[in-house]
């Protein structure tokens, strides 16, 4: 340990370039937090126009150039100092934050840990003005030419502090979390345009006039954009728009999930769960949906003052905004084309069989022409630090082709919306038959414009469940008492862990009770459910309880609960069915909110067009 000398203090303040680099520590952590600080301050600033040039995944140079306010000679000499901002006076002003910056330590923390330079030339000014600023030593402002704006480079990140240059990944990953942040500031704010260069060449851009279906269209691709469905409404002055596609864009990681608050792109656990709730039951385990969505409300209602990179934030009302958006979540998933369509499958079996129905075939992604110069590529994650790695677009071959071909993934590319066709199904159904039932598990029914295979266990199961989320929504959930309670044999532990729920389970119409040490006597069931078993039904709710520790009336313990009673109750592949049940099925299924996908997201119906047959036999 340093011991000081008599009479000298131990403690010292630290120099104001230490203060700085270990702020930097928390602000600037890679290129792509550069750029995210800098592009808020142009937007901060006012501009209408942002071009970002990057050089070498940003680590060269992050160059930002605005139309904003632009800055004068007295407020270029504080802008690198830490604590110095123009966006908040007091400690009031934190309650309602309406600016993206605040802590004013950003250009600091920047300036300490590269080269930096700004030039500014204010609105009202004929002159600009630069700073130079070189790893913290601040040079005096000078006289120089500037447009109206502010232009900020910022050049050689890290290069006094090697430790943390080390930890910088490949050109290709810091480029594509760069991307990835501007591919959200670009949604965030419509009416904001984008130019974005790399080494030189173009990557994307969009013009300040595009709404956000045109800035999708323009990232992702055109199928995306037009099989988005819009999102909507109001709770008191908090406000959600934006779209949530169909489920089958779901995609592995998260990076097509961009929640903006007021004007900020949000990455927070309470905005993601509200998603996983919206897409609850049209969505297989591990996947992610695909959303562009904007919350507005009051600065006082929430606190981003959480963490120093703002992206995480505090609802001061989180229950009832919760309840909100979930609903207006399920409303537009529900109502996004959620059929399978056969296409889809004709261009698997295609592939499979080694022919090719069309030059384009749906579902084939068109491939990048391997010949072509790679200028980068997806770097595969090197080091143990795979954190954050699910927000990395998928940087592709870029070279010559218009980016949203390359850089939208496979099923983004080319094929027109099937939304429209699926309107004209649903005119349609007509429960009529003759319907064809096939090895006891499919049903086969014509439709006006082609036909389709239903998957009966998987419908069935559809039908009950949404049936009971119905009548539990609706307040009550009608019961079949039985005659004689059917005694399941359990644990000890079982009933102490089933018996402080047993009001809650009696309200989604599951009427259990302690009969003996260890003995549960089921004496109601719901009535939707077809060949119940109380014994399974049971012990699906134990396995639940068990499993999230809480009360069955918790919304998605009791999603859980229906899930597997409809599972349990449904007809199963191989019942024979006669034409008159199936039809009472289909006409059952077509009250419902949703009857393209079972409980699990496994498809119930698989549809083919008349155009799909055509291209199966080559008559196009
Ligand atoms: P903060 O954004 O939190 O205020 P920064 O360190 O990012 O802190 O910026 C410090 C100050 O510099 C800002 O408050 C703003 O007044 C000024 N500034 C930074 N960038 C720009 C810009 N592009 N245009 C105009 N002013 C800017
Ligand atoms: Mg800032």
């Amino acid at each position: 340990m340093h011991t000081a000398p008599e009479g000298e203090a131990r403690i010292l303040e630290l120099p104001e370039l230490v203060i700085n680099q270990i702020a930097a520590g928390e602000v600037v952590e890679r290129p792509a937090s550069v750029v995210k600080e800098l592009v808020e301050n142009a937007l901060d600033a006012g501009a209408s126009e942002i071009r970002i040039d990057l050089e070498e995944g940003g680590v060269k140079l992050v160059r930002i150039v605005d139309n904003g306010c632009g800055m004068g000679p007295d407020d270029l000499r504080l802008a690198f100092q830490q604590h110095a901002t123009s966006k908040l006076r007091s400690a009031e002003d934190l309650e309602h934050i309406g600016s993206l910056g605040f802590r004013g330590e950003a250009l600091a923390s920047i300036g300490s840990v590269s080269r930096a330079r700004i030039v500014s030339r204010p609105e009202d000014s004929e002159l600009g003005w630069e700073v130079v600023n070189e790893g913290g030593r601040i040079a005096e402002v000078r006289e120089a030419p500037a447009a109206r704006g502010t232009t900020i480079e910022v050049r050689d990140l890290f290069y006094n502090t090697p430790a943390r240059r080390r930890f910088l990944k490949r050109t290709s990953t810091e480029l594509g979390r760069c991307l990835d942040v501007l591919q959200r500031t670009a949604l965030a704010h419509v009416g904001v345009g984008f130019t974005v260069t790399h080494d030189r060449a173009r990557v994307f851009d969009v013009e300040s006039s595009m709404n956000m279906r045109d800035r999708v269209r323009r990232l992702f691709g055109v199928e995306l954009a037009e099989s988005l469905v819009p999102v909507g409404g109001e709770d008191g002055d908090t406000r959600i728009s934006g779209f949530v596609a169909p489920p089958r864009f779901s995609r592995r990681d998260t990076s097509r999930q961009m929640w903006f608050l007021n004007g900020r792109p949000m990455r927070d656990r309470i905005l993601s769960r509200v998603l996983k709730e919206g897409y609850r039951g049209f969505l297989v385990e591990g996947r992610q949906p695909v959303a562009f969505l904007t919350l507005s409300m009051d600065p006082s209602k929430v606190d981003v003052n959480v963490h120093p990179t703002k992206s995480e934030v505090r609802f001061r009302e989180e229950r009832r905004l919760f309840g909100f958006l979930v609903n207006r979540l399920r409303e537009a998933v529900s109502q996004t084309d959620i059929s399978t369509p056969g296409d889809k499958l004709l261009g698997t079996a295609a592939r499979r069989g080694g022919w090719t129905p069309r030059e384009d075939a749906p579902g084939q992604a068109r491939l990048p022409d391997p010949g072509a110069p790679r200028p980068w590529s997806r770097g595969g994650s090197t080091s143990g630090q795979a954190q954050g790695d699910d927000s990395t677009p998928r940087v592709r071959e870029v070279a010559g082709r218009p980016f949203e071909e390359v850089y939208g993934d496979g099923s983004a590319v080319g094929q027109p919306a099937a939304a429209e066709e699926s309107k004209a199904w649903d005119a349609c159904d007509q429960f009529k038959g003759p319907f064809l039932q096939i090895d006891k598990t499919y049903i086969v029914r014509a439709l006006p414009d082609g036909f389709e295979v239903i998957d009966q266990h998987a419908f069935h199961e559809r039908v009950t469940y949404e049936g009971l989320r119905a009548q539990l929504r609706g307040g009550s959930v009608e019961v079949q008492r039985r005659l004689v309670p059917e005694l399941v044999e359990v644990s000890r532990a079982d009933i102490e862990t089933l018996q402080p729920h047993l009001e809650g389970l009696r309200k989604i119409g599951v009427e259990v009770e302690v009969f003996g040490a260890t003995t549960l006597a089921v004496q109601g069931l719901p009535a939707l459910l077809r060949n119940p078993d109380p014994e399974g039904v049971v012990r699906d709710i134990l396995a639940v309880v068990e499993k999230t520790g809480q009360a069955p009336t918790a919304e998605d313990v009791v999603e859980e609960v229906l899930h597997s009673a409809a599972c349990r109750s449904s007809i199963m592949a191989g019942d024979e069915l006669r034409d008159d049940s199936i039809r009472a099925l289909l006409e059952r299924a077509a009250e419902l909110e949703n009857d393209q996908t079972c409980p699990h997201a496994r498809p119930t119906r698989v549809r083919f067009t008349l155009e799909d047959l055509e291209k199966a036999f080559h008559r196009r």
